[in-house]
């Protein structure tokens, strides 16, 4: 599997795509906000070749459905999410604004998520894993194979996720976070909703608010 990058937004969000041998690729909160960022994300798939078959959200939070309403009508797909979100959804233009970002309201999702449920996408599998307690319907996207760990804002570098927003809850994440994905190979990388990469060992290792 291929991974690619962006920083996209004022809020600085990790927009990812995944791509495997067939070029078939999934866009993993796309985050562009604005016109020039939805042009790189847009160049990129083109001079790859990719062909988008999933739009998935880590979670409900505005910063990370910018650009979902680009990709569904660029590439004609409906976004995915966890439904314990979809009141986050339905907030996410008021939110924005209240960060002084004018956004239009995003298309509710097409399908929902269930707890370790396997999305495919070309010859290539996601594993669902739902970690609530930064928002109450957040979930990672895991590969076995590729030892990639898709984390959203449930998990960061010598971090984890705030929980100080509507629904948040510190003990349910701090749970999840141990028992669902400290128990992953020490060797996974972890790609963050925010900021650096880290890896599950180094979090194990050197977190301080899981040691
Ligand atoms: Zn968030
Ligand atoms: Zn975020």
């Amino acid at each position: 599997m291929n991974i690619k990058k962006f920083k996209f937004n004022p809020v600085e969000v990790n927009a990812i795509v995944l791509w495997d041998d067939t070029n078939e690729c999934v866009i993993i909160d796309p985050a562009c906000f604005y016109p020039g960022e939805e042009q790189q994300l847009k160049l990129f798939i083109e001079t790859h070749h990719l062909k988008p078959v999933r739009l998935l959200n880590t979670h409900g939070h505005f910063d990370h459905l910018m650009g979902n309403k680009f990709v569904e009508k660029t590439w004609g797909l409906t976004s995915e999410i966890h439904k314990e979100d979809i009141f986050l959804v339905e907030q996410a233009a008021n939110q924005a604004m209240m960060f002084g970002l004018q956004m239009a309201k995003p298309t509710l999702p097409g399908r929902f998520f269930e707890d370790g449920e396997v999305l495919t996408f070309g010859n290539s599998a996601l594993k669902v894993i739902f970690v609530p307690g930064h928002s109450p319907g957040g979930v990672t996207f895991y590969s076995e194979t590729d030892k990639l760990l898709i984390a959203g804002d449930i998990l960061f570098y010598g971090s984890i996720g705030r929980t100080d927003l509507p629904r948040g809850n510190h003990e349910q994440l701090l749970t999840g976070i141990m028992e669902k994905l400290m128990v992953l190979d020490p060797q996974v990388k972890v790609y963050c909703g925010h900021g650096s990469e880290t890896t599950i060992g180094a979090e194990k290792r050197s977190n301080p608010f899981l040691n």
